[in-house]
């Protein structure tokens, strides 16, 4: 049997001051006590604090004394992520990226970070975040009308690709390929609609998932951090299209391209070609559509950007 009591209240406002949360309750969960096995004191921080719909979310766990492994998950338990260990922490540090869906409800939502001490005793902290609008604005658009209301005969392809494209998210996370902030694909201006409500023709259509960059056709498409290719073809709506598996449930998307440089299951750098950008498929003239998807969730990839450096393991930086 597990015992279940709460932390002293001058723990909780300690973790309240480290990360800026606005509200958190601690349970602690410990098995059966051993000699030498210590409680030890949680601290969970995350970054932003108070995340916006569609944003990417470092979770940090600090521990005082040495931890085996510890865990991430929403509160209905539905996805459940490791954490990383910190490579210079000695088991004192892990972390993992959250991913804020674009259409989750704003609101206070919790999270369970569950700790396994080096005597294998479970140990378990809230991290609860309240979740703010992404302020997403309207665009009106006016496309080809085959690309609002396809003709029947495209539509067997349209749902081949969808399944195809569902298959790409069901895959079980490959490891982390990545260790710090991401480029851009393109050198060119980032547009503020990500999330964007969209009428085409006057009809309303799907939230914008990603941000659009506004370069001229022909420009070079780049990876922004090393993956493996895990989708390269021309699609109904996106034409163009490569999707990169940076590990870890991390994905980013490339849409519209002109032209394709890489195959499925590739290996790319940071800074190897993908493509080119174009106007293929559904859109309004050239840009590159940027894309990101962690864990499932529809994120901003601009986000990308500012992640913090995590070192790669060395089994993870020799696959
Ligand atoms: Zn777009």
């Amino acid at each position: 049997m597990r015992l279940l009591r709460t932390i002293g209240a001058s723990a909780v406002a300690g973790l309240l001051a480290v990360s800026g949360l606005r509200a958190a309750a601690v349970a602690v969960a410990s098995g059966p006590g051993k000699t030498g096995c210590r409680e030890p004191r949680l601290q969970v921080s995350a970054s932003p604090s108070t995340p916006r719909q569609g944003a990417i979310v470092a979770v940090t766990l600090r521990s005082d004394v040495p931890l085996e492994r510890a865990t991430l998950s929403d509160a209905s338990g539905a996805h459940v992520a490791p954490m990383e260990p910190d490579a210079e922490a000695s088991g004192r540090v892990f972390r993992a990226l959250w991913g804020i869906d674009f259409e989750a409800s704003p609101g206070v939502r919790r999270f369970r970070v569950e700790a396994i001490g080096l005597c294998e005793d479970a140990r378990a902290t809230i991290w609860q975040a309240r979740i703010v609008s992404g302020r997403f604005p309207v665009q009106s658009l006016t496309v080809d009308p085959a690309f609002v209301e396809p003709p029947p005969e495209e539509r067997e392809r349209i749902e081949r690709e969808k399944k195809e494209v569902a298959r790409v998210w069901s895959k079980p996370p490959t490891a982390r390929r990545w260790d710090a902030g991401f480029r851009l694909p393109v050198a060119a201006p980032l547009r503020a609609n990500f999330g964007a409500r969209r009428i085409f023709n006057g009809q309303p259509r799907s939230r914008h998932n990603g941000v659009d960059l506004a370069a001229a056709s022909g420009a070079p498409v780049t990876a922004p951090a090393p993956g493996t290719v895990a989708l390269a073809e021309d699609l109904y709506f996106s034409g163009g299209t490569v999707i990169v598996d940076h590990g870890d449930g991390l994905f980013t998307t490339y849409f519209h391209l002109s032209r394709i440089d890489v195959a499925a299951g590739d290996a790319v750098r940071a800074g190897d070609s993908l493509g080119a950008v174009g106007a293929t498929g559904r859109a309004t003239g050239p840009h590159l559509h940027w894309g990101a998807r962690l864990n499932g969730a529809r994120v901003n990839p601009a986000d990308l950007q500012g992640l913090p450096r995590w070192r790669l393991r060395e089994d993870e930086g020799s696959r």
